[in-house]
């Protein structure tokens, strides 16, 4: 599974990083992205978690 940020849609809120820092981290622009491009299969279900606890859903798995 890839997980990727929509950038022009999140907020900035630090939650991905939080919930799932082996897939995501805060980058310079204060906005999140993806530091893998597969996500691990140990921390699967923490991007779900963060995709679904994304305020304006901007995570992509697939
Ligand atoms: S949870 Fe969503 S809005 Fe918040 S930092 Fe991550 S991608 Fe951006």
């Amino acid at each position: 599974m890839k997980a990727s940020v929509d950038k022009q849609m999140c907020i900035g809120c630090e939650l991905c990083p939080g919930v799932c820092p082996e897939v995501f981290a805060m980058g310079d622009d204060g906005l999140a992205y993806a530091i893998v491009e597969t996500v691990p299969a140990d921390a699967l279900d923490g991007a779900k978690e963060a995709a679904e606890s994304c305020p304006v859903d901007a995570i992509r798995l697939g």
